[in-house]
């Protein structure tokens, strides 16, 4: 059985005022036992338009516990707890929604897995999605599908961020150079000791989800053409396929032509075939394009996020 660790509990907020000050009470009250060698909780606020800076500024002023990266603007989930990963001191980190949706009482249980088994990660499953649309059980389900099959991955479907990673793998994801994190993907990649933890997911505690419709696809988006080469595959078979259709219309056209058929006819297949090939262009075009994007985002080797203030550091 492993020592008992120093927990980081890394919380991202996005406009997360109302559920900000029950969140820390339940968090600190679930943070007490034997079971952790002390701990520090990581608040990032990603450029929050309402009160929810000021209530972290205050509850870090009352406890010291409380760590305060405030970034220059919202930068995204994604970016937000890659910010926390980089500046959480503990021997494990746990990284939490703000919402509440997956309980803090839970804690104590991963960390005793963590101790018990030879891990280096432990990852939250849910069971039971309360509060949840049927939409986004649907969207999140097809999501996951998708991926694991364009990535090749084995991502699990009802995974979300919360988990325990340890040092090794803290260290091991600060050293990824990447823009654009898509932080399930990467830890599942990196290997190591990985065991689930099922649990059951709560409904939304205050306030209405942040991820929303554009930043979801986002995210689909980076997950996709970050992670997984097969749509630039696609689009090579597309042509290939193209090509043989064009072949054979060809063959078709000569044929019907030297047999004396119709000639002048044939509006009709040659708007087909400029619409069908016109299209398949395009699509490839696009594949290819995000693609460049991507390696856009990489060359110009911007910072992923910016750091406004730190408080308590
Ligand atoms: N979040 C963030 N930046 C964003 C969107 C969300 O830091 O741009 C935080 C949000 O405050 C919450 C967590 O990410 O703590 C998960 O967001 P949410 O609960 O809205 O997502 P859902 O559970 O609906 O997928
Ligand atoms: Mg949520």
């Amino acid at each position: 059985m492993k020592e008992a660790p120093f927990v980081s509990i890394i919380i991202p907020c996005y406009n997360e005022q109302e559920g900000i000050n029950e969140a820390y009470r339940r968090v600190t009250a679930a943070l007490q036992g034997d079971w952790n060698n002390g701990h520090e909780i990581l608040f990032i606020n990603d450029g929050s338009k309402d009160a929810t800076l000021d209530i972290l500024k205050q509850l870090a002023k009352s406890d010291s516990q409380i760590k305060l990266l405030s970034l220059s603007r919202n930068f995204g989930h994604q970016a937000a707890v890659g910010a926390g990963i980089a500046h959480c001191k503990g021997d494990v980190a746990i990284i939490l929604d703000a919402d509440l949706q997956d309980p803090p009482e839970l804690f104590a249980q991963m960390v005793e897995v963590y101790r018990q088994n030879p891990c280096n990660v432990v990852f939250g499953v849910r069971k039971e999605r309360k509060g949840e649309t049927l939409f986004k059980r649907i969207t999140a389900r097809m999501f996951y599908r998708l991926l694991n099959w364009l990535a090749g991955m084995d991502l699990n479907t009802d995974t979300g961020d919360f988990r325990l990673i340890d040092r090794k793998v803290i260290d091991a994801f600060n050293g990824f150079n990447e823009k654009n994190k898509y932080i399930r993907g990467i830890i599942s990649w990196m290997g190591f000791k990985q065991i689930p933890m099922h649990y059951n997911r709560d409904a939304r505690l205050h306030g209405k989800t942040k991820y929303t419709l554009k930043k979801m696809l986002n995210l689909a988006g980076i997950a996709m053409f970050y992670f997984s080469k097969k749509p630039l595959k696609a689009s090579l078979t597309l042509g290939f396929i193209s090509i043989l259709v064009g072949i054979a219309l060809t063959i078709w056209v000569l044929y019907v032509q030297l047999g004396g058929g119709y000639t002048v006819p044939g509006w009709a297949s040659t708007i087909i075939t400029i619409i069908f090939f016109g299209g398949v262009q395009l699509l490839t075009i696009g594949v290819v394009g995000e693609y460049i994007g991507n390696i856009l985002d990489e060359v110009k080797n911007r910072p992923e996020y910016i750091i406004d203030e730190k408080i308590n550091f």
